[in-house]
């Protein structure tokens, strides 16, 4: 890694520290002695997601929970509810090699229409598992009922 500094220098390890699922690295500069402190992420989901498209990328839960935070925004669902949608995600994706983004698309949104029907629609209405404006009209009509 280089420096943050510096740009240059090759940097070493001077302190770590795992917190929960996080770890902290101190980094000490050999070109400029500058230190700075990076945080990694434990990746312990190696599933591959297809996309819609056909691309395929590793699953990234980064990504679930920026979406799932826009959908919740004034709704009774906390960041708390947010996390354990996402461990739900992992535990149900984790021993397969591929899923597909629309399976990933389906369990949030399953675990969010039990929550708050708002964050629901939201979610569902920027996600891309709504082929059509129709079939969304449908899904909203089916709420009102
Ligand atoms: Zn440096």
């Amino acid at each position: 890694m280089k420096c943050h500094y510096c740009e240059q220098g090759e940097t070493r390890v001077v302190d770590t520290r795992e917190r929960q699922e996080k770890i902290k690295r101190r980094r000490e500069c050999k070109n400029c002695g500058k230190r700075f402190t990076t945080y990694e992420t434990v990746e312990s989901i190696d599933t591959k997601v297809e996309k819609q498209g056909g691309d395929i990328e590793k699953f990234d839960e980064d990504k679930i929970r920026s979406g799932l935070k826009k959908a919740v925004q004034k709704t009774p669902v906390t960041s708390e509810d947010i996390e354990k949608i996402i461990e739900k995600v992992k535990s149900q994706i984790k021993q397969k090699e591929k899923v597909s983004s629309k399976q990933i698309g389906e369990i949030v949104k399953k675990e969010l229409r039990s929550r708050n029907k708002v964050a629901y629609i939201r979610f569902a209405s920027v996600y891309d598992s709504f082929d059509d404006v129709e079939m969304f009209q449908k899904e909203v009509e089916a709420l009102k009922e």
